[in-house]
This record gives structure tokens, sequence and C-alpha cells, in this order.
């Protein structure tokens, strides 16, 4: 499906399926122009998405040889198809940082070493080796790495008389990058702020606290001047600013709660026992019946928590040899 959202610059939003995922859609953003076209974001490695990328750009009479593309992140709903997508005369414009995540350039992080990162803070085997088969944000990765040219923060893509910057806020991913076009007060946000869901927050190997770097990109495009927000999925509705206070608030208490549930306890817990205690939506049914990946985001959520409160002392990890899994306690 495909929407006008915006008159001068021509933009349109192509919502792509996400099929079997509970996010539903992607918003693929897609800028028109006399001169050359740019499509930010594109869906997930699989046909369904291939199909509603190409139908939009038949629908609104767009060449691919004349269409350039914006990645905001690596997770694999934002890039998964963008390879197959560009024709050999576009460009892909993504992140320094996120590409080198995406192309293994990173030393020692791995999808492996998350699964034995995962298991020492208490995550159960059998999960993890279930999902390294049907985990989509791995499945729906693309099948070869496209080529890309870097960006870094204040870096400008331009579009005939317009000007997008790019903008670094990692977080939701070490490296994301939201676009902003200053002239208009039109900030692409991919998903570092999205309105009618919180953007997963997890814990990233090579990042120190992603929550902090989270909360920290979130005050800072607080401060820009924005009239429109265009997010990553579902409806944009009301003030930026306004929406990154609800999601720092959410963060608060979700750190208020993790400090709750050690207090109450009263006894050292690993990360797993934590995150099967915390809050979570759950749709009426128990966290034993938690599809899998749920768990796997759940789990990534309550770490990226416990690291910020480790990083500031509140709580203390430790070792425990017999188990080969960390615990934690109040310090
Ligand atoms: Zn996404």
């Amino acid at each position: 499906m495909v929407e006008k959202i915006y008159d001068k610059p021509e933009i349109y939003r192509v919502i792509v399926p996400l099929p079997e995922n509970p996010l539903r859609n992607l918003n693929s953003y897609l800028i028109k122009s006399d001169k050359r076209n740019l499509v930010i974001d594109t869906g997930f490695n699989r046909d369904e998405c291939y199909s509603a990328m190409i139908e939009a750009f038949e629908e609104l009479e767009i060449k691919i040889s004349e269409t350039d593309f914006f990645i905001t992140h690596l997770h694999g709903d934002h890039c998964g198809i963008v390879g197959r997508l560009a024709g050999d005369q576009s460009k892909i414009f993504m992140g320094e940082t996120d590409y080198k995540y995406l192309i293994g350039d990173i030393e020692g992080v791995s999808w492996d070493n998350m699964e034995i990162i995962y298991e020492h803070e208490g995550f159960p085997s059998d999960v993890s080796e279930r999902l390294s088969s049907t985990n989509q944000a791995r499945k729906y990765m693309p099948d070869r790495i496209f080529k890309a040219l870097t960006m870094s923060d204040g870096d400008i893509i331009k579009l005939g008389n317009y000007e997008f910057r790019c903008i670094l806020t990692p977080g939701h991913t070490p490296g994301h990058m939201c676009l902003y076009l200053e002239n208009e007060k039109l900030l692409f946000s991919g998903d570092h702020v999205l309105f009618d869901i919180t953007p997963n927050i997890t814990s990233w190997q090579g990042v120190e606290d992603s929550l902090e770097d989270y909360m920290k990109s979130l005050e800072m495009i607080k401060n820009l001047d924005v009239n429109i927000t265009f997010a990553g999925h579902r409806e944009s509705r009301g003030k930026l600013s306004d929406r990154v206070d609800e999601i720092l608030e959410h963060h608060r208490i979700r750190l208020e709660d993790t400090i709750k549930i050690l207090k109450d306890l009263d006894r050292p817990l690993n990360a797993y026992e934590i995150t099967q205690r915390m809050k979570w939506n759950l749709r009426g049914i128990s966290w034993q019946e938690f599809p899998d990946n749920q768990k796997w985001f759940a789990m990534g959520e309550t770490m990226s928590h416990i690291d910020y409160l480790v990083k500031r002392d509140v709580i203390s990890k430790k070792y425990d040899k017999d188990s080969g899994i960390y615990l934690y306690s109040l310090s």
C-alpha cells in the first residue's frame, strides 16, 4: 500500500508487510524528486516485502536506476531486502557503525557469541538453539552483503534542492541513524522513536551501556525543531518531544522495577530470572507460553537495564563458578 504523506518534497509511505511478526509492518518512505529518488528503509529479505516495494515503484512510476536508499539501522526489517532492490546505479547509504556490525567487521562480535553471552546470563540453551533457526531478525537478513556508502553524524544526502542530514542516534542499535530535513522540520526517526510501541533496547556486544546511549540520543533528538516525525513502524502522532518524555519515563519505570525485583526477593538472581519477573505484555499467556523470540527480546531488554544499573553501581554483578552464570544483587 502506498500513500502520499507530504507535498514538497513529494513523500510517500509504503506499508511493507512483515508476515508473522508482531511489528506487523514496516514504513518505508519514498521521496520523489525530478532528479533522483530516495527510499528510507526497505523490509525483510522475503518475497512479500520485495513485492510490496516493487509494486510501489510501479505505481509511482519510479525507476530503480534513479533511486538511492538510506538504511536507518542494521535490523533485517529495515535492510533485509535492499541489496535485492537496489540497481547497479543505486547508492545505498548507511551509518558506518551499523554497517560494520552488519558485515561482521567488529572484533569478537558475532551471533554465536551472543548465544553464549545469553546462556551465561541464565537464558535456557534449548530456547536459544530453537531460535537460531527461526529467529526472523536473523533469518531474513540480506543473503549477500550489499555495498554501502557509510555515513557519519552530520553528513548530508542531497536530493534536488533538499538536504537530508544524518543524525547519529545510538541506542536501539549501536549506530542507528535518523534523517532530518531541517528546512521542512521533518524527521525520519527509524526505530529510534516509535509512537504506538516502545522501541526495543537491548544489550549489544561491544557496547557498555546501550540504555544510556539510547537515553542520551533521545534527549538530543528532543531538542530538534520537528513538525512531523515519520517513524519506522505503525503510526506517528503528537509531538516528538512529548513522545520522547514518555519513552524516557518508560525506561525509568523499568529501571525501578528491576531494583524492586531484587529488593523483594532479597537473594541474587540471574538476568533470566529477573526477565521472567518483569512486566511484559503477555496477552493473557504465561511466561512459559511466551514465544521464543519474544523471550529473547525480553531478555535483551532486561540486560540493557541491568547494564545501566551495574554501571552506576546500583546493583552488583558476580560470576557464579558452579553454574557458569552471572548473578545480580543490590549493591
Ligand atoms: Zn524496525
